[in-house]
């Protein structure tokens, strides 16, 4: 390191100066576990400040909602709240503080969801965006976290940690809140990949099964290694996967950790149960929070506005989820990529959406909405942008005789998204953000390629993928054969047709997937009211459920629903339904430069 260097190092951002003017304790006692207590110090500036609980930009739980007891005890202070997410102080100048609790909510029926928050004897799940409020107007300034807990608690948190090892620091508002913490206790094991600690922690039941942690850390490890292998380099100095025993499979992403649900009893028959789940989320810290959406605020107590772009955060997560693994030699659910490919282009080809509704505008309504927003369709952002990507790579291969490929443009974006040496001007990490632009400008330097009439055609209009015309670059085609969709060897109900309770309302309202559906063809809408099914009410989505499983081929169902323009009944009559069947083939006339596109791309 030159001179010059380190005296940048010493100035950059990645060191904030470490004098934070606000100071977070959260305490935990274990005789109530009903929640926790917060308390910011501040030090201000102004008369008035506003405090505000922070909106997921995907998830977002509201848990404004279960704010208690919001109190300063600074002398000549008074409190309002001024939005269902903000608080209001008016106190002198000078050090202010601020005191609420977070009620937890009831536990929900069934596994916990990994990423909310809970408390139990031996640990729990605590802060992060469903417990720290952020001062609006100082969202860039450093802060300090103390937690005080049950003395016996560990603590795993992607929070920067200090030499007291209660005391941690979050560079700014965004951190903060984008930083859960798992305490308790907990298994704990590290590991160094690119130059960065990864930690991964395990919360177990009290009950829990013994599995295999040598193979459960090794999975992790393999699959953390190709990764960085992809990108070149990580986007954090230590990173935490925090997998909690009870809660179910799915997992929420953050800047330098995780939240991942890890049944042991799962895990006890496969160690490495969890890595499907785990890369996905893990791919992530490139893919969505590194290289992150144009419309995302850094945080904000408002909904998230909508973003177009999500078919590439999320596809090709999927995408590199899979491949990925495979890289890491790691068996998957799809014995093949092709086995793989044959599967998503089936649920492709079987759901109408994809050919009504543009990549762009199916990204738009993914979070954050009511289902239905579709009409009466339901697609998936995850499902095409994987196959949009899969397409994009097969063109960069061909047009590129195979010496690039999607691998590019990721990296690409990363160093475009996260510059290794900041430019005066993209300080502090601000590096580019995307769009369907930045993507398709990205993609077109790596292959050197025309690739606008495809954005055109499958990003911002909707035009059904032609996956003959991309397959037929390594020599293969599809064989779709329809035929009566089949569940365990049995013809498949038609049951495509669901329900959801409204937060607006508390109604029960269906959600029609496909309108070519015998629900659909009988009249019934996406948000139609549900009023009764064969005259008895239907108040929630297990009831509607519990009705739908029971109905056999054949049965006749009477459905009563409400709508603006009054009631309305029809007769359904259960039936079967086709769906595709894909298989890809080689095209007997393959060159050998297609056959061996075919070996790389579905490795
Ligand atoms: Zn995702």
């Amino acid at each position: 390191m030159n001179a010059l260097a380190l005296i940048l190092a010493l100035f950059a951002p990645a060191h904030p100066a470490l004098k934070p003017s606000i100071q977070y304790t959260l305490r935990v006692d274990s005789a109530d576990l009903s929640g926790w207590t917060v308390e910011i110090r501040l030090r201000t500036t102004s008369e008035t400040i506003r405090l505000a609980m922070a909106a997921h930009p995907e998830y977002d739980d509201r848990y404004w909602r279960y704010v208690r007891d919001f109190a300063s005890e600074t002398p000549g202070a008074s409190v309002t709240r001024v939005d269902s997410a903000v608080w209001q102080i008016v106190a002198p100048v000078g050090v202010v503080t601020v005191r609420y609790r977070i009620a937890l909510p009831p536990a929900e029926p069934g596994l916990r969801a990994a990423w909310r928050p809970f408390l139990t004897p031996t640990g729990g799940l605590i802060g992060g965006p469903h417990g720290f409020m952020y001062a609006i107007g100082a969202e860039d300034s450093s802060v300090l976290v103390t937690l005080e807990l049950p003395p016996s608690w560990a603590i795993a948190t992607g929070l920067t940690p200090t030499r007291d090892p209660h005391t941690f620091i979050a560079a700014n508002a965004a951190a903060l809140v984008d930083s859960p913490i798992l305490a308790g206790l907990l298994r704990r094991w590290s590991f160094v990949e690119g130059a960065a600690t990864h930690h991964v922690v395990y919360w177990p039941l009290p009950d829990a099964k013994p599995f295999d942690t040598v193979a459960f850390v090794s999975g992790i490890r393999t699959m953390v290694h190709q990764t960085i292998a992809l990108f070149g380099r990580a986007p954090y100095r230590d990173y935490t996967f925090q997998f909690e025993d009870g809660a179910f499979g799915g997992g929420l992403e953050h800047r330098n950790s995780v939240t991942l649900g890890a049944s042991s009893a799962d895990l006890a028959r496969d160690a490495r149960a969890v890595i499907p789940e785990t890369a996905h989320e893990f791919f992530h810290t490139w893919n969505l929070l590194a290289i992150k959406p144009i419309e995302y605020h850094e945080i904000d107590y408002r909904t998230q506005p909508p973003v177009a772009s999500l078919w590439f955060s999320e596809g090709l997560t999927m995408f590199y989820a899979d491949l990925l693994q495979r890289r890491a030699g790691i068996p998957v659910r799809d014995s093949t990529r092709t086995a793989h490919l044959e599967r998503l282009i089936g649920s492709y080809l079987a759901n109408p959406a994809y050919g009504r509704f543009s990549a762009e505008s199916i990204s738009r309504v993914a979070y954050n909405v009511d289902p239905g927003e579709l009409g009466d369709y339901s697609a998936s952002t995850h499902l095409q942008g994987e196959l949009i990507g899969t397409m994009l790579d097969l063109m960069i291969r061909d047009v590129t005789h195979g010496q690039r490929s999607m691998d590019d443009v990721m990296r690409l974006l990363f160093n475009q998204a996260s510059p290794r040496s900041p430019s005066p001007e993209g300080r502090g990490g601000q590096g580019v953000r995307i769009d369907a632009r930045v993507i398709e400008q990205a993609v077109e330097s790596v292959c050197g390629c025309d690739v606008t009439p495809f954005f055109d055609a499958h990003v911002r209009h909707a035009a059904m993928i032609d996956f003959d015309r991309y397959l037929g670059l390594m020599g293969m085609t599809t064989r779709v054969t329809w035929g009566p969709a089949m569940y365990n060897g049995e013809p498949e109900r038609d049951l495509r047709m669901w329900g959801f309770e409204s937060a607006r309302d508390s109604s029960l309202r269906l959600v029609v997937n496909n309108p070519a559906s015998i629900w659909g063809k009988a009249g019934l809408h996406s948000r139609d009211r549900l009023h009764g099914i064969n005259g008895a009410p239907v108040r929630s989505w297990p009831e509607l459920r519990a009705k739908l499983q029971a109905l056999r081929l054949g049965d006749t169902v009477r459905v009563q629903v409400q709508r603006p323009a009054g009631p309305f009944e029809t007769t359904v009559v259960v039936a079967r339904f086709e769906r595709p069947t894909v298989r890809l083939e080689r095209l007997p006339n393959a060159t050998v430069a297609q056959r061996r596109l075919a070996e790389a791309a579905t490795f």
